[in-house]
C-alpha cells in the first residue's frame, strides 16, 4: 500500500504530515480467536468509541479496508523494534486499559485474556 493514503483514523495524521510517524493496522480477526477480537475491540473503542465493538463484521472491517492507527498513540514499550515499524503481538493504545478491564470483566473470569 502506498504511503500517501497512510492515515490515523484516531487523529488524522498522514504519513505525508509526519515521516517518523509508523502506521498500524487493525488486528486480522481470522478464525477469532479471544485475545484477537479483545485486542481488535479495544482498538476499536479507542478509535470508533459511538460503534459497537462487539460486532464482529465490524472489527473485520476495520482489518479489510486497511484502517490504521499511528505510533503516537502507543507506548514506547508497545513496539518490537526500535524504529517503530512493528508492533507488539498484543499491544494497545495509550490509556485503553480501562477498555480492556471492562470488556474483560463483561467476558467473566471463564474468558479472563492475558493480553
Ligand atoms: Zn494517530
Amino acid at each position: 500500500m502506498c504511503d500517501q493514503y497512510r492515515k490515523c483514523v484516531k487523529c488524522g495524521v498522514s504519513a505525508a504530515q509526519d515521516p517518523f510517524i509508523t502506521f498500524h493496522r487493525f488486528p486480522k480477526i481470522g478464525n477469532g480467536k479471544p485475545e484477537t477480537v479483545l485486542r481488535s475491540r479495544i482498538w476499536a473503542e479507542f478509535s470508533f468509541p459511538n460503534q459497537n465493538s462487539a460486532d464482529i463484521n465490524f472489527l473485520k472491517k476495520l482489518h479489510s479496508s486497511h484502517k490504521m492507527i499511528c505510533s503516537r498513540h502507543f507506548a514506547e514499550f508497545a513496539f518490537s523494534n526500535i524504529n517503530k515499524m512493528r508492533i507488539n503481538k498484543f499491544a494497545i493504545p495509550i490509556d485503553t486499559e480501562h477498555i480492556l478491564q471492562r470488556l474483560q470483566d463483561e467476558a467473566g473470569p471463564t474468558h479472563h485474556v492475558e493480553v
